[in-house]
C-alpha cells in the first residue's frame, strides 16, 4: 500500500459531517463531476496534499473528545487502501466510521473484488452516505445528505443481512 494520501483538507473537530464529534478527512480527486457539487476544488487528482496515514492516525488519537471520523470528499473510494488502514486503526480506538461516496451501495458491492482497497474498507465503514449529488433532488432539509437519492446506510447490518438496511438517526 501506498503509505501517503492525497487529501484536499482536515476537520478536526466537526458537528455537521455525521453524528457527534467527527474528525473528518476529505480525499483529493473525484471521478463524479456532479453538477452543482459543494466542493469542486476537489475534483483534480493533482492537487491537494500528500499526507502520511500514519501521521493521520497518530493526530486523530490526541483528540480525545471524538465519537468517529467521517472519510469524505472528493471520492474517498477511490483512495481506499489509505482509508481503510486509517479506518481499521480508528474502529481499535473505539471510535465510528462514516464514509460519504458518489458511488452508490450496489456499485460498492458489483465492484469491491475489481478496485483496491474497496473490500476491506466496507469492512470498517458503520455509515455509508451513499450515491452521487443530484441538483435535482436537492433538500436543504435531509439530515447529512444534500439530495434526497441518497442514503445513510447502515453498512455492517447490510453485511450481515445482505438487505440494504437504512441508518436511523
Ligand atoms: S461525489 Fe461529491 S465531491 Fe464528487 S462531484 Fe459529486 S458532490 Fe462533488
Amino acid at each position: 500500500m501506498e503509505s501517503k494520501i492525497r487529501l484536499s483538507g482536515i476537520t478536526r473537530e466537526s458537528v455537521v459531517d455525521g453524528l457527534g464529534f467527527r474528525y473528518v478527512l476529505y480525499a483529493q480527486g473525484c471521478p463524479h463531476r456532479c453538477k452543482g457539487c459543494h466542493n469542486p476544488s476537489t475534483h483534480s487528482f493533482e492537487g491537494g496534499e500528500l499526507v502520511d496515514v500514519e501521521n493521520i492516525v497518530y493526530d486523530i488519537k490526541k483528540y480525545t473528545m471524538l465519537d468517529g471520523i467521517t472519510c469524505s470528499g472528493g471520492e474517498c473510494f477511490e483512495k481506499a487502501e489509505q482509508f481503510a488502514f486509517i479506518a481499521k486503526e480508528v474502529k481499535a480506538m473505539g471510535l465510528n466510521v462514516w464514509a460519504y461516496t458518489g458511488y452508490t451501495l450496489e456499485e460498492i458491492l458489483l465492484y469491491q473484488n475489481d478496485r483496491s482497497g474497496w473490500n476491506d474498507f466496507i469492512k470498517y465503514i458503520d455509515v455509508l452516505v451513499d450515491g452521487r449529488y443530484q441538483e435535482d433532488h436537492k433538500d436543504l432539509s435531509l439530515c447529512f445528505r444534500g439530495s434526497t437519492n441518497q442514503r445513510l446506510i447502515d453498512m455492517q447490518r447490510t453485511l450481515h443481512t445482505g438487505e440494504i438496511s437504512l441508518f436511523q438517526i
